[in-house]
């Protein structure tokens, strides 16, 4: 049970909306893609990158339909073994034939561990470990947003040098198998050594906003649902 009547302990589940060069990038569609939505309101969906194929990042495709009623089919950037997952789990979305009317629809675009194109924006895959699950995170210009890793390898980390704004994924106070917790999200961030982090994919159990904040280093806040960051 929630007993905090702060905002900032209320969380949905993780997702970033990245505007850059009038480009509006999602990464992410979990479950709460629609009421993230409705509380940030975006008029164009110009791709959605995936991280991996887990319910919590992935349950909300279907909520596109607005955007796809507006443009047509929306680009959805993922790796292989992700598009694989959503087309079983989706099947009236990827159907090519007989498709049922109003069913939204999506462009496929696979992506690999090397740097990829949205319009003219660059997007950089880093690849992480989630167990024995692969992750991409993703760096913008001098943002990199990282979810679900638990383990990275050094050629990974290069790619990660001059970030302005790094998002990691933060579970809890405990060790678990396939998340960082935070003393290893504390200990990745003094190695990648960006100018501000932020950590996010928080449970319950890492306890209230405000005094897990007070105990951060200085330049490493939690994130909370709807902030907003500019670079
Ligand atoms: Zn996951
Ligand atoms: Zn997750």
């Amino acid at each position: 049970m929630c007993l905090s009547h702060d905002s900032k302990d209320k969380r949905l589940r993780v997702s970033v909306l990245v505007q850059y060069k009038d480009f509006n990038i999602v990464i992410d569609c979990g479950p709460d893609f629609r009421q993230q939505m409705l509380s940030n309101p975006v008029e164009r969906l110009d791709a959605i990158l995936f991280t991996h194929e887990h319910s919590d990042h992935t349950a909300g495709l279907d909520d596109i339909r607005p955007y796809f009623f507006r443009q047509g089919d929306i680009p959805v950037y993922a790796h292989k073994r992700v598009l694989d997952s959503l087309r079983k789990r989706f099947d009236y979305i990827f159907a090519t034939q007989d498709k049922y009317p109003g069913a939204p629809s999506v462009k496929e675009m696979e992506i690999e561990n090397k740097a990829f194109k949205v319009g003219d924006i660059t997007v950089v895959p880093v690849d992480v470990m989630h167990n024995r699950v692969q992750v991409f995170g993703f760096r913008i210009g001098n943002f990199a947003y990282i979810t679900d890793a638990k383990t990275i390898a050094e050629e990974e980390m290069k790619k990660l040098k001059g970030l302005d704004v790094l998002v990691i994924n933060a579970l809890r106070e405990e060790p678990h198998h396939s998340h960082f917790s935070l003393q290893d999200a504390l200990e990745f961030i003094e190695e990648v050594k960006p100018k501000h982090s932020y950590l996010t994919h928080i449970s319950h159990n890492l306890g209230f906003h405000e005094q897990v904040q007070a105990k951060l280093p200085k330049n490493v806040f939690l994130a909370y649902d709807n902030l907003k960051i500019s670079i």
